[in-house]
């Protein structure tokens, strides 16, 4: 559930960002379902996300919005270390 630690998108505010894991790579990420907004190996700010569907595509996966290709963990929480 969301409380004082979830942490809103700070692309569009739209929604909760989450913890996942891109099960292809088997990287940890966060990432917003909003606007498909991702952050790996930073601090989800506004000014340093990747689109998921081109990181993706990049990285050779030409259907990235395959359920399989995303775990979801749980919402992503301020302070937490990841
Ligand atoms: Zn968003």
């Amino acid at each position: 559930m969301a409380d004082e630690s979830s942490v809103a998108c700070p692309r569009c505010g739209q929604e909760w960002l989450r913890n996942v894991r891109l099960v292809r790579f088997e990287r940890p990420a966060v990432h917003c379902q909003e606007c498909d907004a991702l952050w790996i190996d930073v601090t989800p700010g506004k000014d340093n996300f990747e689109d998921y569907g081109t990181f993706m595509r990049r990285g050779g996966v030409m259907e990235p919005d395959a359920a399989a290709e995303i775990q979801l963990l749980g919402l992503y929480r301020s302070g937490t270390r990841r």
